[in-house]
């Protein structure tokens, strides 16, 4: 077993996304050497999940494909390793606990009687989760995984940190196990000075509980002085090589280059006892190709030409809130050889009612969606903000500008044109009125009413489209796949007795769930790009491999949708015959 803490902590500026992104370039570096990588993610709050979390409190909630509602730094692992994790890949302090008290209530031999304590039970749990996540497969192979990134972004998480302490003194132990930590940090600039204390404070801190880190990935604006470093090597008990400075770079996906450069995967190779080659020929050759690949995809975007995408949605001062969403549009921009632009859209400032209200946010809003090549609503729930996403869905409508939305972007386009096409006055979701004559979006029969917690239809389901939507560019996308596969979490659902009226009107009902009754999309046929989907394709994006829908949205927006339908096709060929980029997943 070989394990890579990363953890963070110095000043809650250098907040998640900072580890974060050292944790997926430590374990993508890792897997450019041909190597199975796996991550686990340690939250210390007390709730069981992020499912009953506002989008508002951490961002948003990733959904994993079991339909484990996941903390987001879940989604930067799967987008960089390519890797499909399951909901115990999260540990929260909430279901370490659960756990605990529960084993405790049944009687389990090993707690019966004994006094139940944070030390050594609570810690122990820890060690044994994730020693478990570890060895859960993650990719096709169904192997087991050579190396397991861990992340914790918190420092003061008193018993994680017994509990990871106890388990590096355990795996060193065994030569055959490792454990390595990497502490990132942060080295502000302050009248031309680089300031090396808060480095020292933090590692300090760390080592006082018992961890020693092995690396220390300093988060600078400018490459750090060589003094600079050697003085915080030397406050640290750490060679100069071991503390990288990591400047900040034109696009995020350009760190994992620079980390290589700077020494990043000889010290994870040299620390984790593979600095002799243990793996075939045609894993390093994987590796190799991975590498390549990502090189050539995450080109510098400084003389790219701006695609203009808006997003329209309710969480919008929270841009971790729609993070996937954005995230996938990186990925497209990128496939698109373009520079995303993306301006963020408060819906409510779009509402007929906000030009009396406050009419700069009213007209700065749909100066914003004037000038958009592309629209996106994505998901949301409750019905704030949702009549000026009816607005902008009209536009989009009307005036063909490509518009893809996503759950509830999906509903309420379906409630646009309910009320706009078909003119089924006031038609509206259950969601948001009970009584509404037209409800066109309803709840679903098989979700749970009274209790809120992991009830929604979530996690990976199939869609099916429907003979004779060979027309669909949703479908071409998906390089004219008659099943696909994306992740849901939803209550409502387009009630099935408007679905004729629909298709007549001109929306047409492109695929449907397994059962061949649930809508899965809509698309207006006579549109540059007009879809809607039921499912959250974002959080199934790939740096590498950008989510159909989305990746469609964009290429449309910028002029190359054939291009990229072209290339879906071939990509869909080469997972079939083992050729082609596609081959190096
Ligand atoms: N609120 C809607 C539902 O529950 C949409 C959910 C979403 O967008 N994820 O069906």
């Amino acid at each position: 077993m070989r394990i890579v803490l990363v953890n963070g902590g110095v000043i809650s500026g250098v907040g998640k996304g900072e580890n974060s992104l050292t944790a997926s370039s430590a374990g993508l570096l890792l897997k450019t050497l041909g190597l199975r990588v796996t991550a686990i993610k340690l939250d210390p709050y007390l709730n069981v999940d992020a499912g009953l979390l506002s989008p508002l409190e951490h961002g948003e909630c990733f959904v994993l494909a079991d339909g484990g509602e996941a903390d987001l730094d879940l989604g930067n692992y799967e987008r960089y390793l390519g890797i499909q994790l399951s909901r115990d890949s999260n540990m929260t302090t909430g279901k370490i606990y659960q756990q605990v008290i529960q084993s405790e209530r049944v009687g389990n031999p090993k707690r019966l009687g004994k006094t139940i304590q944070i030390v050594p039970d609570v810690t122990d749990a820890i060690q044994e989760w994730i020693e478990r996540v570890a060895k859960i497969p993650v990719d096709d192979s169904g192997e087991e995984p050579d190396v397991c990134i861990g992340m914790s972004s918190d420092l003061e998480s008193g018993p994680f940190m017994e509990a990871l302490v106890q388990l590096r003194h355990k795996l060193q132990r065994d030569p055959n196990h490792e454990f390595m930590s990497i502490a990132v940090s942060y080295c502000p600039v302050i009248n031309g000075e680089e300031k090396t204390k808060p480095t020292q404070n933090a590692i300090r801190q760390m080592r006082s509980a018992g961890l020693f880190p092995d690396v220390i990935a300093c988060r600078c604006e400018h490459p750090l002085n060589a003094a600079t470093i050697s003085k915080i090597a030397r406050s640290c008990q750490l060679d100069d090589d071991q503390v990288i400075g990591v400047r900040n770079m034109e696009t995020i996906y350009q760190v994992p280059i620079l980390l290589q450069e700077e020494g990043l995967l000889k010290l994870l190779q040299k620390g984790l006892g593979l600095d002799k080659p243990v793996l075939s020929p045609t894993m390093v050759e994987k590796g190799q190709a991975l590498w390549d690949l990502w090189k050539k995809t995450v080109v510098p975007e400084r003389h790219l030409t701006p695609v203009n995408i808006v997003l329209v949605g309710k969480y919008v001062v929270l841009d971790d809130a729609y993070l996937s969403v954005r995230k996938s549009l990186e990925h497209s921009a990128m496939r698109c050889k373009r520079k995303l632009n993306l301006v963020s859209v408060d819906a409510e400032h779009l509402e007929h009612e906000m030009q009396q209200k406050d009419p700069i946010k009213y007209h700065a809003a749909w100066k914003a969606i004037c000038d958009a090549e592309g629209i996106i609503v994505p998901g949301g729930f409750g019905e704030r903000g949702t009549e000026g996403m009816v607005e902008v869905i009209k536009w989009a409508r009307e005036r063909k500008i490509p518009f893809l939305g996503i759950c509830l972007g999906l509903q309420v386009a379906v409630m646009e044109y309910a009320r706009n096409v078909l003119a089924l006055r006031g038609a509206t979701s259950e969601e948001f009125s009970a009584q509404a004559e037209h409800r066109v979006v309803v709840f679903m029969p098989e979700v749970s009413k009274e209790q809120m917690g992991g009830t929604m239809r979530l996690g990976a389901r199939t869609s099916h489209f429907k003979p004779g939507t060979e027309w669909s560019k949703l479908r071409a996308m998906y390089g004219g796949a008659d099943v696909i596969e994306e992740r849901h979490r939803h209550r409502y659902e387009v009630n099935p007795e408007y679905i004729e009226q629909f298709e007549k009107g001109g929306l047409a009902v492109t695929s449907l769930d397994d059962q061949g009754v649930r809508v899965e999309s809509v698309e207006i046929q006579d549109h540059p790009f007009f879809v809607g989907v039921q499912a959250h394709p974002e959080f199934t994006s790939k740096v590498l491999n950008p989510s159909p829908p989305l990746l469609g949205l964009v290429a449309a927006s910028a002029g190359c949708l054939d291009q990229m339908i072209e290339a879906a096709r071939e990509w869909k060929e080469g997972l079939a015959n083992g050729t082609g980029e596609a081959a190096h997943f």
